[in-house]
């Protein structure tokens, strides 16, 4: 079955054609799948005979809510949602005073195996599609009545891993019928794949990158997360200067403070010195802790005395704030924690 809502504008035309129908036809599928229909009996302008070629040959991916965590002191709502296949992965909905934001995820699993992280822990088991990181949003404001302003591709798996689906979707994300969310509302998280930061400068897209270095050197990072030995440090943040300098865009970096492994003052100091005179930010992160693993959050006062030699050192930062804090788990938690039920509710019910 072809994926129709993850082709390509292009791409839709010429395998409309190929089937024998006028290439006009193609806008008008791709203005309902914009729209977010999914049946294909409810494209009421198309004829019979391209509806039921519609059916035998394409399908439209969407994903159903399997697991849904409400927040009791916020309005943060986070899901596990079930592609078609039976994989599940996680998103989380929030609401800041600007409007619902989703962090959505791009990949089942991820195989870059960063040490304090869930989704890691099982490696990679696929990439998602363009339609079914479109299908997250579209459950999610179809499930609360809400509109989704901004997004961040800060779920399950890396992006810059799963390229063209992600720049697919990114481009889907600006069509005037569809979500229609510009890309200065939309984040881009990655571990530091070098060589695709470099790729998704030349798109000159307006959006944030966010990069996750949770360590000021390599003896470190290498530590926590093997990525570091492929592109170290000092590449990294020099790809983070050229990206910045060309797009006039702050980078955003993530620090995820892990007691006694990341965040003492001298960790501080390095980092201050590695950033200085960078368009950036850094987001202090206390490390969540994860079942199987030893990391222990940073303490809230070492946060703070890590945060004021950064300050001090002119580098702007803030400690973030922990939306839905009660169901937090993060993310590859939740889907970790359904599977290992659904084994024991399997082995206890042979
Ligand atoms: N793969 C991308 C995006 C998904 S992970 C990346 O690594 O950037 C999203 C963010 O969560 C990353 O900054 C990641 O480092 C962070 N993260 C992973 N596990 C975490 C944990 N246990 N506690 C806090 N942050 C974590
Ligand atoms: Fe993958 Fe990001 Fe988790 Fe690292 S932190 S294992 S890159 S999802």
């Amino acid at each position: 079955m072809i994926d129709i809502k993850s082709l390509p504008r292009e791409q839709l035309k010429s395998t409309v054609t190929a089937a024998g129908f006028p290439a006009f036809r193609a806008a008008q599928i791709a203005n309902w799948l914009d729209r977010g229909v999914t049946d294909f009996d409810r494209m009421t302008n198309l004829p019979a005979d391209l509806r039921e070629w519609l059916k035998t040959e394409c399908c439209v991916p969407t994903v159903t809510i399997e697991r849904r965590l409400e927040s009791q002191k916020d309005e943060t709502v986070k899901y596990l949602f079930r592609l078609a296949d039976g994989e599940t992965v996680e998103s989380v909905l929030m609401h800041y005073h600007h409007g619902w934001s989703q962090c959505l995820s791009t990949q089942v699993g991820c195989r870059m195996g960063c040490t304090f992280c869930a989704t890691g822990m099982g490696g990679l088991v696929r990439n998602l599609s363009a339609a079914e990181m479109m299908a997250q949003i579209e459950a999610a404001q179809a499930d609360r009545g809400v509109r989704v302003s901004s997004i961040v591709l800060m779920g399950m798996g890396e992006p810059l891993d799963n390229y063209d689906n992600v720049l697919r979707f990114l481009r889907m994300l600006s069509e005037p019928d569809g979500v229609h969310i510009g890309m200065r509302h939309v984040s881009l998280s990655t571990c530091g794949l070098v060589d695709r930061i470099y790729r998704l400068m030349e798109e000159n897209l307006q959006l944030t990158l966010s990069v996750s270095l949770h360590a000021p050197n390599d003896e470190i990072r290498s530590r926590t997360m093997p990525v570091n030995r492929r592109w170290g440090v000092e590449e990294l943040l020099k790809a983070c200067r050229d990206y910045a300098d060309k797009t006039g865009r702050r980078i955003s970096f993530e620090y995820a403070m892990i007691d006694g492994v990341n965040d003492t003052d001298a960790c501080a100091e390095e980092l201050a010195k590695k950033l200085r005179g960078m368009l950036c930010h850094v987001n202090l992160i206390p490390v969540n802790e994860v079942e199987g693993k030893t990391q222990k959050r940073s303490r809230a006062e070492r946060i703070t005395a890590f945060s004021d030699i950064l300050t001090a050192r002119g580098i702007t930062v803030t400690v973030r704030r922990t939306l839905g804090a009660d169901i937090d788990a993060s993310c590859g938690q939740l889907r970790r924690a359904a599977d290992r039920e659904k084994n024991e509710t399997e082995r206890g019910n042979p």
